[in-house]
């Protein structure tokens, strides 16, 4: 799958605000939201294509305790998003 960006930061919403987290972005998103602030992810699809295994490698880390993935849109349109999720 295209990966836009992996990076580590505090989350900011819901039930774990605060906790510090990282973020796998994806690439590639057809919607076409007028609030994006991701263009390199939508519109103008930036990044890399990384295996399940690659990315799972690049998130674990033993300071980080949580995970968020971004950008999930784009698994709407991949061959296989069951095969992706539960990899
Ligand atoms: S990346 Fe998010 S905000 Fe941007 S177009 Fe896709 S769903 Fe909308």
């Amino acid at each position: 799958m295209l990966i836009s960006e992996i990076f580590h930061s505090i989350q900011g919403e819901g039930e774990l605000t605060g906790i510090p987290s990282v973020f796998v972005r994806t690439s590639g998103c057809n919607l076409r939201c007028s609030w994006c602030d991701t263009p390199y992810a939508s519109w103008n699809p930036e990044g890399n294509e990384m295996t399940v295994e690659a990315v799972v490698e690049r998130v674990a880390s033993p300071d980080t305790s949580t995970s968020s993935m971004l950008g999930l849109q784009k698994l709407e349109t991949s061959p296989s998003p069951k095969q992706t999720l539960t990899a």
